[in-house]
């Protein structure tokens, strides 16, 4: 019911413009959200680099307007490659295709993705392609196949509440496409996603298996203690090396877990949101656990 509240608003554009201008909306995304520039989020990487773990930066945005709004989204993730390689970093970028025009031109989307694998291959890094609505699934899994058997340096998120998800994770070991698993956050009519908690989560316990055994470096993205335990419990039973899959969860949550990974000699990397664009990212963030409004609130009343 909470979660239904908070991913309604997250679509309310009224909101979402006087929440972004409201001057202190930034006492309380700071826990998710590293900056608002690039300079503020790559410092965030750097400091995580010295404690062993990688980042992915996610420059804010989604669903743009215009094709001219859809190349300046790219001019920043080249930016954001630039620095990466400048710096020494072991971090990757992570997009999302409507930020790219995919609403507008398919061809276009591409070409802008194509630009920043090319900067990537240079930069040792990786584009990881996030996953939005249903609405946009397949194509954003044709989109990824394409661009990843060009470049071989993409990755591609699956969400396991969707019961198309094990054929697509077919799709792409064949095409030996890497894979992020995680548990979905849109919001999705039963017709196309599990709207069971259970039935998601042994979703994810199937998909992360096959991931495991036929994948291509997968990372298991996910918070859920459980989950986490049964993937460790997995490897160890049949000898995956730890450096053949990653885990990975966003900035800001669970950071006790997070230690605790890296403390066993797992592969974690952190999704690191920046930008001024952070409502929607956010809001998606309170639908997933409506306790942080209380966080929220005791921020705002510091
Ligand atoms: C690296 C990464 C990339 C992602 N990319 C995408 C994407 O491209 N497309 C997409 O649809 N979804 C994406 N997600 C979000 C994902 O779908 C889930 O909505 C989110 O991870 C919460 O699910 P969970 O697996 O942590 O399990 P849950 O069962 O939701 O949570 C397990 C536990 O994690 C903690 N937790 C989870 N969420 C929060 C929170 N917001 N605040 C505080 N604690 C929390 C709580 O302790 C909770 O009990 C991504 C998640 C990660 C980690």
């Amino acid at each position: 019911m909470m979660r239904g509240a908070f991913l309604f608003l997250s679509r309310q554009p009224a909101l979402r413009r006087w929440m972004e201008a409201w001057p202190p909306s930034h006492k309380v995304t700071r826990r998710f959200v590293a900056g608002d520039t690039l300079e503020e989020a790559l410092a965030v990487c750097a400091r995580l680099q010295g404690e062993r773990v990688f980042s992915t930066l996610d420059h804010l945005g989604e669903n743009v307007r215009t094709i001219e709004e859809a190349a300046a989204s790219c001019d920043a993730y080249v930016s954001a490659l630039e620095q990466i390689a400048a710096r020494g970093l072991s971090s990757t970028i992570a997009i999302k295709l409507t930020q790219f025009g995919l609403d507008l031109s398919a061809q276009a989307c591409l070409e802008n993705v194509r630009r920043l694998e090319a900067k990537a291959k240079t930069a040792g890094s990786r584009v990881e392609i996030d996953m939005e609505s249903s609405a946009y699934t397949e194509r954003t899994l044709a989109l990824a196949i394409q661009a990843g058997s060009e470049c071989g340096c993409v990755r591609v998120c699956v969400q396991a509440y969707l019961h198309r998800s094990a054929g697509d994770i077919e799709r792409l070991n064949v095409a030996a496409v890497p894979v992020r698993l995680v548990k979905g956050a849109y919001r999705e009519p039963p017709s196309v996603a599990f709207p069971r908690k259970q039935d998601v989560d042994a979703n994810y316990v199937a998909l992360m298996k096959n991931l495991l055994d036929h994948g291509v470096y997968p990372a298991i993205a996910t918070h859920d203690e459980k989950l986490i335990q049964e993937a460790i419990e997995y490897v160890q039973g049949r000898g995956i090396r730890q450096d053949s899959f990653e885990f990975q969860m966003l900035y800001g949550i669970r950071r006790d877990l997070q230690r605790r990974l890296i403390e066993q000699g797992y592969r974690l990397r952190l999704y690191i949101p920046y930008g001024t664009d952070w409502y929607p990212y956010f809001m998606r963030r309170l639908a997933e656990r409506p306790a942080n409004l209380w966080f929220v609130l005791k921020n705002l009343l510091k």
